[in-house]
């Protein structure tokens, strides 16, 4: 199947976050427009190179960074760019990446006319003194006001992922569906911050479902060696980090509060009302190919995986692939199963799935109750929170 989705990474933030590993920056905004070219010639070039034309696109998602850092001129020069080598679809689901502080009403509403429906909010923690420690660049305040918006943009209706076929190739601003309004949101969450206490996690638990979002993603915090979190809490056993039995109680926490406020868990980390769930990262979990542009974004087009340059000058100069390997069969199978298992619809088993999977281990993870079902697989409910043990397990022979 061609890939038709894309992914642009914009590396700009207010603040650099002292637990964040990604390729982002603060204090470079006087470098985004020269950026933003040379995002344009990545697509340029790349789309020349692979030969490719009026691609039909359904999902594109903005990813930094903090993408609603730039302004409604830069974000129309990128649509304007893929406009001119895809064909992106009516019921496309445009993403946004967006932190409060960042972003007002006018400034969402000038995105939504430029045709993104979709906003993922990076909330994270409700609690005023965690938020600081979290180095974020926001304020609680700045949260609730943003969530607020938010929530009165969005259509409340059930959204029907239609599949539809007709595609726009003229008019920059007509390129998606367009009514003024949200097609859906979603709200991030971090938890096992240090210092956290379960109490804590709960009331910003309870603050975010408030704001009824239709999407919400909760990851547990992961310290990153290289970062000044890594420096003090690199040692996972660090008196401030809450330890394993939290970890669980805290996801257990979320999941049961998600579910009473009608969000179903689809994936590990993520929980949708239903129709909300993430079209763009379902094509990630169920292992599909996809376009990505932009310094540190990593594609998959063609069984050909491929990593761009994390180093800002080197892709400002033009110089774009950092590497790319060809997806053997063997990895494209453990792929599967690694994603595979993390979607709550399972993994459907065939005839090459089987020889990738270590059976002796499936039947003993049955056995123990970390995995559920026949032919088709499934974590239990146990398994989540150590499913990258159990799914590292089954692959090994
Ligand atoms: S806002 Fe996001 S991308 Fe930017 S520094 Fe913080 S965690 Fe990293």
């Amino acid at each position: 199947m061609p890939a038709s989705s894309i992914y642009i990474h914009l590396p700009f933030c207010k603040t650099k976050c002292p637990y964040c590993d990604f390729a982002s920056f603060a204090k470079e905004d006087d470098k985004r427009q020269r950026y933003i070219d040379a995002l344009c010639s990545e697509i340029d070039q790349r789309m020349l190179q692979w030969d490719l034309r009026d691609v039909e696109i359904k999902t594109i998602f903005f990813g930094g960074g903090t993408p609603s850092v730039h302004s409604r001129a830069e974000l129309e020069q990128i649509f304007s760019k893929l406009k001119q080598w895809f064909k992106i679809l009516n019921s496309a689901e445009i993403t946004l990446e967006a932190n409060p502080g960042t972003i007002d009403r006018a400034k969402l509403e000038q995105f939504i006319e430029l045709g993104i429906n979709r906003i993922s909010f990076g909330a994270q923690s409700f609690d005023p003194d965690l938020l600081e420690k979290l180095g974020r660049g926001h304020s609680v305040e700045d949260s609730i006001r943003f969530a607020s918006v938010l929530n009165r943009h969005c259509k409340e209706e059930r959204r029907s992922n239609p599949v539809d076929q007709q595609s726009l190739s003229t008019g920059l601003l007509h390129c998606v569906r367009n009514d003024g309004r949200l097609a859906s949101w979603s709200l991030d969450l971090i938890y096992g911050l240090p210092g956290q206490s379960l109490e804590s996690w709960q009331q910003s638990l309870e603050q975010a479902l408030e704001f009824s979002p239709p999407h919400i993603s909760a990851y547990c915090l992961s310290i990153e060696a290289n970062t000044p979190y890594g420096k003090i809490y690199g040692d996972s056993s660090h008196q401030d980090l809450p330890q394993e039995t939290k970890l669980i109680e805290m996801y257990e926490l979320a999941n049961e509060k998600f579910k009473a406020a009608g969000l179903e868990r689809y994936e590990i980390s993520n929980w949708a009302k239903p129709g909300h769930e993430a079209r763009h990262n379902l094509v990630y979990w169920r292992g599909q190919e996809y376009f990505a542009f932009g310094l540190s974004a990593h594609g998959y087009i063609d069984s050909l995986r491929y990593a761009n340059t994390r180093e800002l000058e080197q892709y400002l100069a033009g110089i774009f692939e950092q590497e790319s390997s060809k997806i053997g069969t063997q990895e494209k199978l453990e792929e599967k199963i690694l994603l595979g298992l993390r979607l709550a619809e399972g993994l459907s088993l065939n005839q090459e799935l089987n020889a990738a999977i270590n059976q002796a281990k499936l039947q003993e993870l049955k056995n123990t109750g970390f995995i559920e079902g026949q032919n088709l697989i499934k974590l239990s409910d146990k398994a989540q929170l150590v499913s990258n043990r159990v799914i590292a397990e089954l692959c090994y022979h």
